[in-house]
Formats: structure tokens, sequence, C-alpha cells
């Protein structure tokens, strides 16, 4: 992808828009306001990113999380709005919760359990192992201000998430899942005219060239691309899962998913 996208989203609350690194600290002070009239009891501001090890794209959500909401309602989320293409498998990890002295048996024997259904003793021992999370768990149970978790969705073509507990607050939110904001759908310039944004993404030469194109230019690398013209053609989406593996967008908050808008 080109370096050095805007990225900037807006804030639910009041409408105006913000850069990524300035709207979590925007959202705060809303969320602040209303501690003074919210139910008490427990929720968290979440910035959610792309994992800086793997990746640099600026998407982000900002998301306002009851603390009564389970781990599972935070997978399903993510894979509602960024992720899902065909059931993959996905985990939390807090590696700061891995103990060591675990090697590969150990791993083994976890599996066997969760072959033989004992899902509370698997869940148990990928803990100590990996520092995996359990979905069943209550986000409240799980996340205190400063927490960073890494996230992975699909093991084997990964998109990694990091997730940033910005704060928590004595109150009840809105919601189980709040979207306080996302980055309005990127910049993202056909590689070829670089005139018009980009509707189509090569799935086999992005990870080599800039391989986003309009319709126009699409035809042309067709020409040149088999795999393009025979299976590897993928619709531009406001996801970090954009060309991996069959994802086409989301199916939540669909009005901010898809291609930049050149008038706006
Ligand atoms: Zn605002
Ligand atoms: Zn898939
Ligand atoms: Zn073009
Ligand atoms: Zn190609």
């Amino acid at each position: 992808m080109q370096e050095n996208l805007t990225s900037e989203g807006k804030c639910l609350f009041c409408g105006k828009t913000f850069a990524k690194a300035g709207i979590n600290r925007h959202l705060a002070t809303h969320l602040k306001e209303k501690t003074e009239t919210g139910k008490q009891a427990l929720s968290f501001l979440l910035k959610v990113e792309t994992n800086k090890r793997y990746s640099t794209s600026p998407y982000f959500l900002s998301l306002w999380i009851d603390g009564e909401a389970k781990m599972k309602d935070v997978d399903r989320f993510l894979r509602d709005i960024w992720l899902e293409c065909c059931g993959h498998l996905s985990a939390f990890k807090d590696l700061k919760r891995r103990r060591s002295g675990y090697g590969m048996f150990d791993r083994m024997e976890a599996y066997d359990y969760l072959d033989s259904g004992n899902i509370a003793k698997y869940e148990k021992m990928m803990e100590e192992i990996s520092g995996e999370i359990p979905m069943s768990r209550k986000v409240k149970d799980v996340f205190y201000k400063g927490l960073t978790l890494e996230y992975e969705y699909d093991f084997g073509s990964s998109t990694e998430l990091e997730i940033t507990v910005i704060d928590a607050y004595p109150i009840k939110a809105d919601k189980k899942i709040v979207l306080l904001s996302r980055n309005e759908p990127l910049e993202i310039m056909c590689s070829i005219c670089k005139k018009v944004p980009a509707t189509q993404v090569c799935a086999v030469c992005m990870y080599n060239e800039d391989a986003v194109f309009c319709d126009k230019c699409a035809e042309k690398h067709a020409k040149k691309c088999e795999d393009f013209a025979d299976y590897a053609s993928m619709p531009v989406v406001n996801s970090p899962r954009m060309g991996v593996c069959a994802y086409v967008g989301g199916t939540i908050d669909k009005e901010r998913d898809g291609v930049f808008d050149l008038k706006s």
C-alpha cells in the first residue's frame, strides 16, 4: 500500500473529524463527561489497530466496551467489521501471561483436551503456554488501563491486530460494544493512473508492489497478470484484511467500508 496515507475518523458523539493520533484523546473527554450521569458499572475505551510488528497500515477502530461483554463478543465484532472470510480460528494473547518452561508436548496435551471436549482445561493450558485469553472470559476480568493485547485472525494467512485499553470508566456502556470511531476509507489511489481511487486489488501482486487498480486499469493488469484475470481480483475494502484469503468486506457499518470517495 502507499506510504503516508492519511487516516482520520469521525467522533460518534459530536460528528467532528480527527486524525488517528488524536481521536482517542478526544473520545475520552466525552466518556469522562458521561461518567457524571451514567449507570454505575465498568466499561473500557479500546484502540484497535494493526500490529506494528507486522504492518504499518493506518487502519483503526475506537470501541467503547461494557465490562459484562465477553472476549468472544469482541472477537465477533472484529470479525464482523474487519475480518471474517471463512470462519478461521482467532486468538487474543497477553504475552505477559505466558509462563516459561512449556514445550511442544504441552501444546499437544492441550490439543488433546480440546479434542476430548475439556474446554476449560484446554483454555487454562493455552493461557499458560501462549498467553491466550479464554473467549468465555468477561472483559472486566481481562482489561485494565494500559493493557495491550495481540489478536490474530486466521493462523495461516494471518491478520495481526493490536488492542490497547486506553482507559476504564465506572459506568455502563450504551451497548455491549459501541463503535465510537473508525478510519474513513483511506485515500488509496490506482497505482497505474494515480488519478482515481482504486476499486480492485491484486491478491497476488500486492505482496511485491503497489497493486491496486481502478476498473479501467484493472483491465490492463488482467492482460499481464494471469492470476488476476483468473481469481486474484479482490475488492478494495476498508479493512486490514483487504486482498487476503476470500475477504470481500464487513457485515456491519457497511457505509464506511469500501472505496475512498474523491468528492468528500
Ligand atoms: Zn466528539
Ligand atoms: Zn479465509
Ligand atoms: Zn487507474
Ligand atoms: Zn497481479
